[in-house]
């Protein structure tokens, strides 16, 4: 994220590593009292990511972030139950996946269970293994505690002393010209020397991540490629566009590890599932590369040789020629990308397997709706997620039942998510007709109090229908569930003011409960913002 969700939380400088406090390899060092307690660690995670989620960079993009979050979540279940990640942790930490538009190739563990990923490590990776195994990685940095020894390691330090730290080694490991100012300013690079994970923590973390991989659904021998991958890049040189290379050297020791542990006669590589090169065009396109790399990918389907080039790359550069001149505004063009999308997708999935077939229809029809929503046309938008364009067997198969079973069937076919619940709640917003979409909301963020975006979303719905007090209540959560204590007091008292005051639309009926809702939510959350104060 710029100057922010800049390179690992750690970075190398090449100077090796720091010399920390050496453990026995492969010897966790929990509960030896050289640690941060798990709440202080959680409670500065929060205050990191509270200035991360206002950076220009940070992009909370549904359909992406959905993808990683699986990946992530798959490895954090594998991580329980082989006895990695302990209940505490899992109940305390936050476990969750920021993203940055950054197009340089970094994946890094913050404080308190919180990740960040750069859409250029996405965009990069060839296969969901890969991206896994770099997950799986910095997870284990948690799971392992690395973080709280690094953090106890700075002494009594206070909380915004490490978080300003944290944040400054982030932004130094940004860009090259930043990296070497950071070279001039010797005190800054002492730091950072300090918040490097030691060689043996690298060990550990791929040892550990490396158990997740088979028990998570992935193939082990993405650790291995995304290794060769890294090793090519380190050949190559390292331009700054590879500061997860900086974080993480490959020393010949780590590279020895990983082939130690590759049975003999192991299988080779998967090849990369649809729906993961789907994602990295999307990564890519999303990453920002300027005007004329848009162009050229809008261009890409022309090229003479397009016709040869094996499906599920043809299904990639159609699906980043379709949102890349969304970008540029060329709806016109956007369209008949994914007509090329939508014919190529079934020959792609021929012989494929049928899941693969049914994530990939899926984002197809998430880019329909996407690119309709951008165009203006929300009833057009509105049948792609319906499922009412048929991309593929789904809705023939459920066709046969009467109409109500047929949307069930439908429906689960589709497996409608986060994605669909954002852009369909859009699209009712522009018909005027997004009253339906209240419920629908409310049970969301009844189990996902932090999504920002779903708090954002229910506050217009309540807004388009005139329920002010309940919007402004929506608002000050939205702020809530960002750390932002401050806006959300604003916004709790705002509602107050408002109930108080009818003239301003305020004491209609339930106004009553909504008000004691308000009152009670404030008082949290102030004492939440006193507590945040005192931290400093
Ligand atoms: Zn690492």
């Amino acid at each position: 994220m710029s100057r922010a969700l800049a390179a690992t939380f750690l970075i190398a400088t090449g100077t090796a590593q720091a010399p920390l406090a050496v453990a026995q390899p492969q010897l966790p060092m929990m509960g030896d009292g050289a640690e941060m307690t798990t709440s202080a660690e959680r409670k500065l995670g929060d205050s990191i990511i509270r200035q991360l989620y206002r950076d220009p960079d940070y992009i909370d993009d549904a359909v992406l972030h959905e993808y990683v979050q699986g990946l992530f979540q798959a490895l954090l279940q594998a991580a329980q139950a082989r006895g990695e990640l302990a209940p505490e942790l899992r109940e305390r930490f936050a476990w969750e996946v920021l993203l940055g538009r950054d197009r340089t190739v970094n994946a890094f563990a913050l404080p308190g269970g919180y990740f960040g990923v750069h859409l250029g490590l996405i965009g990069v990776v060839g296969t969901r293994d890969e991206l896994a195994s770099v997950l799986a990685h910095e997870i284990s940095h948690v799971t392992q505690r690395h973080i709280a020894r690094l953090i106890a390691q700075q002494g009594r330090q206070t909380p915004l002393m490490l978080g300003t730290m944290i944040l400054g080694a982030l932004a130094a490991s940004r860009s090259p010209e930043a990296a070497q100012a950071l070279v001039v300013g010797g005190q800054a690079l002492a730091v950072q020397n300090q918040l490097n994970f030691s060689r043996e923590m690298e060990r550990e973390a791929d040892r550990v991540g490396y158990g997740l991989m088979e028990p998570g659904g992935f193939a082990p021998q993405g650790f291995v490629s995304m290794f060769d991958k890294l090793q090519q890049a380190n050949r190559i040189n390292d331009n700054g566009s590879w500061p997860y290379l900086r974080s993480h050297p490959l020393t010949t020791q780590r590279i020895a590890d990983m082939h130690s542990r590759i049975p003999q006669g192991a299988a080779q590589p998967a090849p990369a599932t649809l729906d993961h090169l789907m994602m990295a065009a999307r990564a890519r396109v999303l990453m920002r590369p300027g005007v004329d790399t848009w162009r050229q990918w809008v261009a890409e389907p022309q090229d003479a040789g397009f016709a040869a080039r094996p499906m599920p790359e043809r299904v990639a550069a159609w699906y980043a020629a379709t949102l890349s001149a969304v970008q540029l505004g060329d709806m016109a063009t956007a369209r008949k990308c994914l007509r090329g999308l939508q014919n190529d997708l079934p020959r792609a999935l021929h012989g494929g397997d049928g899941h693969d077939g049914k994530a990939a229809a899926r984002l197809a029809r998430l880019l329909g709706a996407e690119l309709e929503l951008s165009a203006g046309n929300a009833p057009a938008a509105l049948s792609y997620l319906q499922g009412s364009v048929v991309l593929d067997g789904a809705r023939r198969a459920g066709a046969a039942g009467s109409a109500g079973e047929t949307g069930v069937a439908r429906a689960a076919e589709a497996a409608p998510g986060r994605p669909e619940l954002l852009l369909r709640t859009q699209a009712l917003l522009r018909t005027g007709a997004a009253a339906e979409m209240a419920g629908p909301l409310q049970t969301w963020v009844a189990t996902h109090p932090r999504d920002a975006a779903a708090w954002q979303a229910l506050a217009q719905v309540w807004q388009q229908q005139g329920q002010l007090l309940r919007a402004v209540r929506a608002e000050a959560e939205a702020h809530a569930a960002r750390y932002d204590y401050a806006a959300a007091v604003d916004r709790f008292k705002a509602g107050q003011d408002l109930a108080r005051n009818p003239a301003r639309g305020g004491s209609a009926a339930g106004d009553y409960i909504e008000l004691s809702i308000i009152d009670t939510r404030l008082r949290a959350v102030e004492s939440l913002l006193k507590e945040q104060a005192a931290e400093r």
